[in-house]
C-alpha cells in the first residue's frame, strides 16, 4: 500500500474462519489471492471473523480457527510485508462504516440476496439479523479501502453487486466517496461443486465432509474422497451437460495441471473413471503439498503469526480510517 503513488490497483478479499478452507475456496479464490499478491497489485486480505459470528461458532473454536486461517493465508505464500494481511475485527472501522452503509441500503434489496435465503433455510433455528446484514458488512470491508478488484468465486457475485449499488447510492446522495469495485472471478475454479452432490457448490460448512476436500486433509483422505466422488454411468471422460460430477472433476484437474478440457479428454480417451479419478487425486495432492508443509511450520510459531496480524491491523486501520473519516464527514456527522 506504500506504493499508492505508483497507482497500483487495490485488491481486497476476505475469507471467514468457519472451517478449514476447501479445494473450492482454494481454486475459486485463494489461488488467485496468492497470484495477485505478487507485485502487480496492492493487496489486502482479511480473515472475516465478524462475518463468521452469523453462524454462532463456539468461542474457543472461533479463536483457534481465526489464527489457523491467518496461518493459511501466509502458508499460501502471501507475503505479509508486501501485502496487508489482517483480521477483520482488529480494524474497528469495518463495523463503523457498516452502520453508515446500512442506512443507505433498502430492506428489499438486502432481502433479495440468495445466500441469505439459502442459509436461513438451512439454519431455521438461527436466522439472525447479522445474516441479513452480512452483505452490508461485506460492502464496508471492500469500500473502506477504495478497492478496485475483489477476487471471488461465483457465489459471491451478488454480494459484490450489492456493494456496488450501495456505494453508488452513497456517492449520489453525499457526493463521491467510494470507488466502485469490480469482481475478479478466476475462470475454471470459480465454481467447484460438492463431490457428493455436484449440483451444489463445495462448502466448508457442509455437514458431510465427503462432499469437500479440506486444504489440510491428509493425502490418503484426499484420494479416498475423490475416488468416492459421485459421477455418472457413461464411463467416458468428457465435458458435457448432465455430467456435473465429471465436469467438476475435470475443472479441478484442469486447475491443478493447467491442462485444457480438450487435452484432458484426449488423455483419458478409452480409459475409465477409475484411472481418471486417480490422476485427479494425485494432481490435487501435489498441488496442496507445499502449502501443507508451510502451514505446519507456521503453526509452530504463534508469536510470529500474532506479530504479523498486529502489523497487518495497523496498516489496514490507517487506510480504513481515511475512508471512514471522509464518509462520516460527508454524511454530516459533527466533526471534532
Ligand atoms: P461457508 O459455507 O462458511 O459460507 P464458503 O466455503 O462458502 O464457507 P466463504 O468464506 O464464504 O467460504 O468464501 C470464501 C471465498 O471462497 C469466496 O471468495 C467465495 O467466493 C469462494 N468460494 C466459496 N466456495 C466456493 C466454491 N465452491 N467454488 C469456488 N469458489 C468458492
Ligand atoms: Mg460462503
Amino acid at each position: 500500500m506504500e506504493n499508492t503513488a505508483e497507482k497500483k490497483k487495490i485488491v481486497l478479499s476476505a475469507i471467514q474462519p468457519t472451517g478449514t478452507p476447501t479445494l473450492g475456496n482454494y481454486l475459486g479464490a485463494l489461488k488467485n489471492w496468492k497470484d495477485m499478491s505478487e507485485g502487480e497489485y496492492n493487496c489486502l486480505y482479511a480473515v472475516a471473523d465478524l462475518h463468521s459470528l452469523t453462524v454462532r461458532p463456539e468461542p474457543a473454536d472461533l479463536r483457534r480457527r481465526t489464527l489457523e486461517m491467518y496461518a493459511i493465508l501466509l502458508a499460501l505464500g502471501i507475503d505479509p510485508e508486501k501485502n496487508i494481511v489482517f483480521i477483520q475485527s482488529h480494524v474497528p472501522q469495518h463495523a463503523q462504516l457498516s452502520w453508515l452503509l446500512s442506512c443507505c441500503t433498502q430492506f428489499g434489496e438486502a432481502a433479495r440476496m440468495t445466500q441469505f435465503k439459502d442459509k436461513s433455510e438451512k439454519h431455521p433455528e438461527n436466522v439472525n439479523v447479522g445474516l441479513f446484514t452480512y452483505p452490508i458488512l461485506m460492502a464496508a470491508d471492500i469500500l473502506l479501502y477504495q478497492t478496485d478488484f475483489v477476487p471471488i468465486g461465483e457465489d459471491q457475485k451478488q454480494h459484490l453487486e450489492i456493494a456496488r449499488d450501495i456505494a453508488e447510492r452513497f456517492n449520489t446522495v453525499y457526493g463521491n466517496t467510494f470507488k466502485l469495485p469490480e469482481p475478479f472471478i478466476g475462470k475454471i475454479g470459480a465454481r467447484v461443486k460438492s463431490l457428493q452432490d455436484p449440483s451444489q457448490k463445495m462448502s466448508k460448512s457442509d455437514p458431510n465432509p465427503k462432499g469437500y476436500i479440506s486444504m489440510l486433509d491428509d493425502d490418503n483422505i484426499i484420494v479416498k474422497k475423490i475416488k468416492s466422488a459421485v459421477t455418472d454411468s457413461e464411463a467416458k471422460v468428457r465435458y458435457a451437460e448432465g455430467k456435473d460430477g465429471i465436469n467438476n472433476l475435470m475443472g479441478i484437474y484442469s486447475c491443478c495441471t493447467g491442462k485444457t478440457y480438450d487435452e484432458i479428454e484426449k488423455e483419458f480417451d478409452g480409459k475409465g473413471y477409475g484411472d481418471f479419478k486417480s490422476a485427479v487425486a494425485e494432481a490435487v495432492v501435489e498441488e496442496l503439498r507445499p502449502f501443507k508443509t508451510e502451514f505446519n511450520r507456521l503453526m509452530g510459531d504463534k508469536a510470529y503469526l500474532t506479530e504479523c496480524a498486529k502489523n497487518g491491523a495497523e496498516k489496514a486501520s490507517y487506510f480504513a480510517q481515511r475512508t471512514l473519516s471522509k464518509a462520516m464527514k460527508k454524511t454530516g456527522l459533527f466533526q471534532l
